[in-house]
C-alpha cells in the first residue's frame, strides 16, 4: 500500500506498526501527525483477523475411551485430528497429565 496524504489536512501519513494480542503479524496503520486521522492497511488487518480466529477455535472433539484389554484403555484419533497434526502410525507421542482433568499429548 502506498503511503498517502491525510484526506483531511493533506499532511503526509506516518506508517506505524502495532502489536496486536494473539496475532503474529503486526498491524500496519497510517496515522496523520497533524490531526486524528488514521487507517489500517487492509491486507495485514485481514491476516490478523485470520490469526486470531485460529487461536480462538482450537480443534475440540468429544471422544469415548475404549477398552483395549484387561487393564488398558485406548482412544482413537479421528480423521480431522490426524490431518491437522499429520499423524502417522508408529509415531511416538509424549503423554503428560498436568492435573486430574487434563491429558496433554505432545508430538515428539
Ligand atoms: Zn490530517
Amino acid at each position: 500500500m502506498k503511503i498517502q496524504n491525510c484526506p483531511d489536512c493533506k499532511s503526509k501519513l506516518k506508517k506505524v506498526q502495532i502489536k496486536i494480542e494473539d496475532a503474529e503479524t503486526k498491524a500496519i496503520s497510517y496515522q496523520c501527525p497533524n490531526c486524528d486521522y488514521f487507517i489500517f492497511e487492509p491486507e495485514t488487518t485481514l491476516k490478523i483477523i485470520e490469526e486470531i480466529k485460529t487461536k480462538e477455535s482450537p480443534l475440540k472433539i468429544k471422544q469415548k475411551i475404549i477398552k483395549l484389554s484387561k487393564d488398558r484403555l485406548g482412544m482413537y484419533f479421528n480423521k480431522d485430528i490426524i490431518e491437522s497434526l499429520n499423524l502417522k502410525s508408529g509415531e511416538e507421542i509424549l503423554v503428560s497429565v498436568p492435573n486430574k482433568k487434563k491429558v496433554v499429548l505432545d508430538i515428539c
